[in-house]
């Protein structure tokens, strides 16, 4: 087995000397890219290892109670120092990415590094040669949920304390729509258990991450979903949009707009859901379906973007308006495959 023999090389690689290990994410890190770095930050010093996580940029305020947050640099703050430790890292860990191009322009200074690098994804189609140890599944829930099996395979299951357990509970439970895409197995529920045997306070961490919104974002949403919604029924499909001002007058947060496609997806007979926002000043698109529309394929096509078969993501180099009317296209040239789910 594949998994077995990578392994038998990361335990390796990981259980001799002291060595200055590097963890890095893709942009706009969520639950499952912080749990996943974090969990294995978590695993590595206590290994006496020197380890520094990195991420492409800043993410949400409710993930920030994870243990460890506090360690974190940001590369778009530290470029300088990420670079240098970088540089004389002997171990890059990339985690919950496939595609290099997903940490720009982090990616400048990875691609140069001399360190043996170590890929844990679940993403479809990564790069070839991104890293020499590859752990890749795209049938994992999470990337969380492979971090947790990697530890197990390498026999490690005895450093899971309660800061790994809460964070690859955030992995898991965030990626998997709190256990309930079609992603989520009787294996992940398994693992999940051993979690909370381990010390992950789940009730805690689900009212840290869902119920620690700002009453602004609660309202945002509130107009999301009564002023944006265009609902095309016959398409069985939905679009919400947001412009810059329009995030503006909610007094937009980092993380404030996650979660928002998913209200369109919930609408009986919709399986097709369509986010629109304008963000760092780009377009940035998040895509759901359920079934079998393969969005992902659409976010590659059209977007230069990717992901999962039911969740993916891509840019717009059109204004937020422009990408909604093009989409209305999309959707109708693709109107017989959507339908039929
Ligand atoms: P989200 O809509 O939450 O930003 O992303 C949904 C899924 O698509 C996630 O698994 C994310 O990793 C992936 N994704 C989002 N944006 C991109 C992108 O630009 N390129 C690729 N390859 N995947 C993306
Ligand atoms: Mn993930």
């Amino acid at each position: 087995m594949p998994m077995q023999e990578e392994s038998i090389k990361l335990k390796e690689l990981i259980s001799n000397d002291k060595r200055n290990i590097v963890i890095t994410t893709h942009r706009s890190p969520d639950g499952d890219a912080m749990g996943s770095s974090l969990a294995i930050y978590h695993l590595l010093i206590q290994l006496g290892h020197n380890v520094q996580v990195i991420t492409p940029n800043d993410y949400p305020e409710f993930l920030y109670w994870l243990p460890a947050n506090e360690t974190v640099l940001n590369y778009e703050v530290n470029k300088d120092k990420c670079d240098k430790l970088s540089e004389k890292a002997d171990i890059i860990f990339l985690l919950d990415f496939g595609n290099i191009y997903r940490i720009e322009p982090f990616s400048n200074t990875i691609n140069k590094a001399m360190a043996t690098k170590v890929l844990i994804d679940h993403h479809e189609d990564p790069d070839d040669d991104i890293a020499e140890i590859v752990f890749s599944n795209t049938k994992s829930c999470a990337t969380a949920e492979l971090v947790y099996e990697v530890i197990e395979s390498m026999h490690m299951k005895k450093y899971i304390n309660k800061p790994i357990a809460e964070c690859l509970y955030v992995g898991i439970m965030t990626d998997t729509g709190s256990f309930k895409y079609p992603s989520t197995t009787s294996k992940t529920h398994n693992i999940i258990s051993k979690l909370i045997e381990s010390g992950a306070e789940n009730a805690k961490i689900h009212d840290l991450i869902y119920d620690t919104s700002s009453a602004s974002r609660m309202k945002l949403l509130g107009y999301c979903l009564n002023e944006k919604l265009i609902l095309l029924p016959e398409n069985k499909s939905a679009i919400i949009s947001l412009n810059n001002s329009e995030l503006q007058r909610f007094n937009f947060k980092k993380g404030d707009t996650e979660g928002v496609v998913n209200y369109a997806l919930a609408i009986k007979d919709i399986v097709f859901a369509v986010f629109i926002v304008e963000k760092d000043g780009l377009v940035k698109l998040s895509l759901r379906s359920k079934g079998n529309f393969e969005v992902n394929k659409i976010a590659k096509k059209y977007f230069n973007g990717g992901g999962h078969i039911n969740a993916a993501g891509g840019i717009s180099n059109l204004s937020v308006n422009q990408t909604v009317n093009m989409f209305k296209e999309i959707i109708e040239r693709h109107k017989k495959e959507i339908i039929i789910n």
